[in-house]
């Protein structure tokens, strides 16, 4: 590999300066969870990575609800990759959004300018669905960033300082009310959290809102929370939801949301000052692939090694592939294990590509599923066994802790984790910048 000395590279747009490199180059789209496992097996192998991700750090996505309820802060589930790679010879990393694929000529376009591949790597992962419903993405907040965490934390805390200035009244409590769609882990694990914040915190830091009933709504479409999970799981979590004080309300679709008045399929409307979105995520989807192989969810149709289907050398994994296997009839659920799993075996066969051996299928090991609720109550699924309550609680945490990246993020998550379980105090309550959510017309 030898250094770049095209003299051109800050004139012409389209050149990306990227070491020039008799090795061959393999692309990667998206350092999450899947681009980033596929990275760490490439370390010092005989290949050129080159990974663009639009922002300069990688997040922990399942803890993102923390930094929205003022759990955790910000920096402590993120980790910037120029500082994870410093070991990395092999890499190269560019801060890019990249917008289109062109197969035929192995090239990628980027928000910097073109570049070429040997192998590419689409791991883009997903965004907030919000299946069309066009005010709903307008007003609502979706829980898919680090940047919608603290729009979400920033707004609610604006909008609980908005209501101590008002005297009573209708206003007052449909500023300190709240309601989250979606009843899955992230729906389930925000509700759990807000619930908290209402017990412990708001009787301290707004003594105003002492006689004001303050609302916290979980709204599920189906009649059952966490789908994913066996029956007898969903009912501990409704129990657990409800004796904090949640309105769990199944079987329940949120038709629209303007002017802070959520319209549902039946039933009378409700005024909330914030609506956090988790109800659905599609295929984080780049230009140029072919609409037979892009599904409803906009995920990729990728064969059982995650090469796309119908193309050369370009590859999927994590969220944005879709892989039917006899098992997965539907394509394996969107989860950080998958993504994790498919990062890993793709590496191995890229290099067994290189190296011109059979490729291996990828073969998924469900190693089971969690959600907290609040800080002492989890449940958990593993292999066909269910736990749930103090133990299950204690699982999720010791697993996502282990999880984070950065022995320094895992210590202040850590310690904040201990801190609150002892005071039942939380992080840092602070606006640090204002949510300015659009103006309703
Ligand atoms: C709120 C929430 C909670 C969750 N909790 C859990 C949990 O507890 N356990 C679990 O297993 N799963 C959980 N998930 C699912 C899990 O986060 C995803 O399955 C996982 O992140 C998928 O990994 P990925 O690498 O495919 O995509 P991501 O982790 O989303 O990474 C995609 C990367 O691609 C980058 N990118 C996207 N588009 C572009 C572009 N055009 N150009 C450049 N870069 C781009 C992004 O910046 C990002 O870094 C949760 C999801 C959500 C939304």
């Amino acid at each position: 590999m030898k250094t770049c000395n095209h003299i051109n590279c800050f004139k012409d747009f389209n050149h990306i300066c990227i070491p020039d490199t008799i090795l061959p180059r393999v692309v990667v789209i998206g350092g999450g969870f899947a681009g980033l496992n596929l990275i760490k097996r490439m370390k010092d192998q005989p290949v050129q990575v080159v990974l663009f991700d639009k922002n300069n750090y990688h997040q922990f996505i399942p803890l993102l609800y923390q930094v929205a309820t003022s759990g955790v802060e910000p920096d402590n589930i993120v980790f910037p990759f120029r500082k994870m790679f410093r070991k990395y010879k092999n890499l190269v990393y560019r801060m890019a959004e990249v917008t289109k694929v062109d197969a035929e000529n192995n090239t990628i376009s980027t928000s910097i300018g073109e570049i070429s591949y040997d192998y590419l790597v689409l791991a883009t992962g997903s965004s907030t669905n919000f299946f069309g419903n066009e005010n709903i993405e307008r007003f609502g907040i979706g829980l898919k960033s680090i940047t919608d965490a603290l729009d979400i934390r920033s707004y609610l805390l604006q909008n609980l300082e908005e209501a101590v200035l008002r005297c009573a009244g209708r206003d007052k409590v449909a500023l300190s009310s709240v309601m989250i769609v979606g009843g899955g882990p992230a729906g389930v694990e925000m509700a759990g959290a807000l619930a908290e914040f209402k017990k412990y915190i708001l009787p301290l830091d707004y003594p105003e809102l002492r006689k004001t009933p303050v609302k916290i709504i979980l709204c599920e479409g189906t009649g059952r929370l966490l789908q994913g999970m066996p029956q007898k799981l969903s009912d501990k979590t409704f129990t657990y939801l409800t004796k904090l004080g949640v309105d769990v309300r199944l079987n329940t679709l949120v038709k629209k949301y303007n002017d802070n008045l959520v319209e549902f399929d039946r039933g009378d409307p409700i005024r909330v000052s914030a609506l956090i979105w988790t109800a659905g995520v599609k295929g984080e989807l780049l230009l140029g692939f072919d609409t037979k192989s892009i599904s409803p969810q906009q995920r990729i149709r990728v064969d059982e090694f995650n090469k796309v289907e119908g193309m050369d050398r370009v590859f999927a994994i994590g969220d944005i592939a879709l892989m039917k296997t006899a098992e997965y009839p539907d394509g394996h659920p969107m989860v950080a294990q998958v993504a994790i799993q498919q990062g890993r075996n793709l590496a191995s066969n890229l290099l067994r590509v290189i190296k011109k051996k059979p490729l291996r299928k990828f073969n998924y090991t469900d190693k089971g599923s969690m959600a907290t609720i609040g800080k002492r109550k989890a449940v958990a699924y593993f292999k066909h066994i269910s736990v749930w309550g103090f133990t299950a609680w204690f699982l999720w945490s010791f697993v996502h802790l282990m999880s984070i990246v950065g022995v320094r993020n895992k210590m202040l998550v850590g310690l904040n984790w201990l801190w609150s379980y002892f005071t039942y105090d939380k992080g840092d309550r602070v606006i640090i910048r204002k949510y300015l959510r659009e103006e309703i017309k």
